[in-house]
């Protein structure tokens, strides 16, 4: 008997029919073959290794690649792949705004309108009127190099990632002590201590290794929160939310004054170190334990440790980086380390701040990479938004400071921007100042959402063009390692995992026709990202906006202009900042109407950054943001608070957790429902980085009962 197939039923009846007649004679629609794929997640930067098993074009399975360089790790995110993939919110056509409603309409219909009203825009305001903003998905991906090189072709300078909120501070202080970025040292014989991170939320892969360090007693945590890692480690010190500096500081101070540093060390590669160890004797430990809340005890404990079982290595996570003054909390950390003699032969191996032209001395060379396949975009004329105030932002990471882009907006400075290109972005529920950052959004002449979901961002747009997933198009899968000092060269694109949904089309594809609607088809040349990135890349000229940077002694271990971990920055004095890594506390300092500090944004177990939210499996063991608040704060768990600040006010459920440093209470970012950006600013910037000082907000809560609230 010949079997039939689901092919030959619909030939053979009404389509209609073809179902219930298939149901009715017994038959079964055959399988489609099974096919298994290997690959990488790149939900998160760990990039684990997956295999992906489809039948047809649906994800049936995901696990972990035994292979890879994980070794068959996966999380819950990693499994969650196959939901991502085929949500039922995913945007399945772009959208055009027709009033208050998106509607579907034509690839060609949509790219011709974002041409045509960004060619306006341009012409009223200068090319420089467009910013355009990426996410998480695509940091150190080559999108963000085609790009920028997007950006440059139009005109402008305002490319914006996600390091104008993350991660960028902290390298920015590496560099201006140390010369340049570099990762923690994981081995267990080393000491290491997590400094604001909490590595199993956010790098769940790793988080074996810690334990082991936690065995071995080697792990320390500094944070406001007693974390599952905190629990396990040799000391936890409960810092109060913003007092990171003074506590590096004490803690060198007690170092240097009990001659427990490496002296060798400081004496061959250290400079400033007199300044540095004066400016730290305002930090005895009376006074550390009164600004920090760590007692004496532990302080001197802590101290010993440090001083007399060698480096000494620190994992520094966004607690540290998102206050008022995070990159001189950096450099602090970075001073501790270096007095604990960290930067040895092996770290020098473990640099990552890419090598510039050895011609001698060379200028201070960016964190980043910048090459640009040929034919090479004219330069561009305009200084990014930022440049002006934080010039040292835009020397390390050549972009534009995506906080001050609701100024920019509202009020012009330092010039008008009325365009914006979000790509895998949603900075309604990701960035600070929620309430005037919307109004700057409203305010857009073009908001265009390049994304495989309707965010609460793209929910304000003109036009949303539906995106693929990373799953669905072709990868570049980085060696990591040998890829950190050559991405172009060692990255090698995969096959996708699973076909297209819909009609998203790939991010890069995306651009590159974007491109040819605005006639700018000239610098996007390839029918492929393969072929994009197989072209010749040369690096980018110096944009004739650049002042001369400072230059840095090419053949010295470290690329400092001294040549030497400098705890006196010259880079720092040279643009008017202190040299030193001044600790001063948050700013506005609590009071007695504002009694506590509110800590934003620490990831929560189900989600990363806004991403998840509408994942079934996730979403059910996490339904809503919570406040948590210590039991002393006088609350139940389940009621009802309003969180107040100067620049908001916040409904939230609260959940009592004695893990919470009693002066603190914590909130999650990524939800669009009761965002906590409504009740953070964007105006509150570190003056070296811009980062907002989410971390250490003045606030109080209210109870609420019956419309009416009651301070504690
Ligand atoms: S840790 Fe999870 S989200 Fe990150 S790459 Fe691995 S599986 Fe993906």
């Amino acid at each position: 008997v010949k079997k039939l197939t689901r092919r030959d039923l619909f030939k053979a009846a009404p389509i209609a029919g073809a179902a219930a007649a298939a149901g009715a004679l017994g038959f079964r629609p055959a399988a489609e073959a099974r096919v298994t794929t290997r690959g990488v997640c790149r939900f998160c930067l760990l990039h684990c290794g997956i295999e992906v098993t489809t039948e047809g074009s649906r994800v049936v399975r995901v696990q972990g690649d035994l292979q890879s360089r994980t070794r068959g790790f996966i999380c819950q995110h990693g499994y969650a792949l196959p939901e991502v993939v085929h949500a039922p919110e995913r945007v399945r056509t772009p959208l055009l705004r027709r009033g208050e409603r998106l509607v579907p309409v034509t690839w060609s219909d949509a790219l011709a309108f974002v041409a045509a009203r960004l060619e306006q825009v341009k012409q009223r305001w200068g090319p420089e009127a467009l910013m355009v903003q990426t996410g998480w998905p695509l940091v150190r991906h080559p999108l963000v190099g085609l790009l920028h090189r997007f950006c440059r072709a139009f005109g402008s300078p305002n490319l914006v990632s996600v390091a104008s909120l993350c991660e960028a501070s902290l390298r920015m202080g590496q560099a201006l002590t140390a010369g340049s970025k570099y990762p923690h040292d994981l081995q267990p014989d080393r000491t290491l201590v997590l400094w604001g991170a909490n590595p199993s939320r956010a790098a769940p892969a790793l988080t074996h290794a810690l334990h082991r360090s936690a065995e071995a007693r080697r792990l320390f945590v500094v944070d406001p929160t007693r974390t599952d890692l905190a629990r396990r480690a040799a000391e936890h010190l409960q810092v109060r939310p913003g007092s990171d500096g003074a506590l590096a500081l004490g803690l060198a101070h007690l170092l240097i004054s009990q001659a427990r540093y490496d002296a060798a060390f400081v004496a061959e590669h250290v400079s400033g170190f007199d300044a540095f160890a004066r400016y730290a004797e305002d930090f005895p430990p009376q006074r550390v334990a009164a600004l920090t809340s760590v007692g004496v005890e532990q302080l001197e404990r802590v101290a010993r440790r440090f001083g007399s079982e060698g480096p000494v290595h620190i994992w520094q996570g966004l607690g540290v980086e998102q206050h008022v003054h995070g990159v001189q909390t950096v450099r602090a950390l970075v001073a501790l380390e270096a007095l604990t003699g960290a930067f040895d032969e092996a770290w020098a191996k473990r640099q990552l701040t890419p090598p510039g032209p050895r011609f001698g001395d060379e200028p201070l060379p960016a964190l980043y990479r910048m090459a640009t396949p040929e034919p090479v975009p004219p330069p561009v004329k305009a200084k990014p938004v930022g440049y002006d105030e934080l010039p040292l932002f835009e020397v390390y990471n050549r972009e534009a400071q995506g906080n001050l882009f609701s100024r920019a907006v509202l009020e012009g400075k330092p010039y008008p921007v009325r365009a914006l290109v979000l790509v895998a972005s949603n900075p309604v529920t990701t960035a600070p100042g929620g309430a005037r950052l919307l109004e700057a959004m409203r305010g857009l002449e073009l908001l265009v959402s390049i994304d495989p979901f309707l965010t609460a961002s793209g929910r304000l747009a003109d036009v949303v063009l539906p995106a693929s997933t990373f799953a669905e198009g072709p990868m570049v899968d980085e060696e990591r390692g040998a890829a950190r000092r050559n991405d172009d060269a060692d990255t090698r694109v995969t096959q996708a995992l699973v076909q297209a949904q819909h009609d998203a089309w790939p991010d890069w594809k995306i651009v590159f026709e974007l491109s040819r609607a605005l006639g700018l088809g000239a610098y996007f040349p390839w029918a492929s990202l393969r072929e994009a990135l197989q072209a010749k890349h040369v690096p980018y000229m110096e944009d004739a906006a650049h002042q001369p940077r400072p230059r840095v002694a090419s053949s010295a271990r470290f690329s400092t202009p001294t040549g030497k971990v400098e705890l006196v920055s010259t880079v720092l004095e040279d643009f008017g900042y202190p040299g030193l890594p001044e600790w001063k506390p948050p700013e506005p300092a609590p009071n007695a109407e504002y009694p506590l500090l509110l800590v934003s944004g620490p990831r929560e177990a189900g989600f990363i950054n806004s991403q998840f939210r509408g994942a079934p499996s996730i979403r059910a063991k996490v339904p809503e943001p919570v406040l948590r608040v210590h039991p002393s704060r006088g609350f139940e768990s389940g009621a009802r608070v309003a969180l107040v600040t100067e620049h908001g006010r916040l409904e939230l459920k609260v959940v009592v957790d004695p893990a919470v440093h009693p002066d603190a209470v914590v909130a999650p970012g990524g939800w669009d429902v009761a965002s906590v950006n409504a009740v953070t600013s964007a105006e509150l910037l570190d003056p070296i980085s811009g980062f907002p000082a989410v971390r250490s907000t003045r606030c109080r809560l209210e109870a609420c009962r019956l419309e009416t609230c009651s301070q504690r």
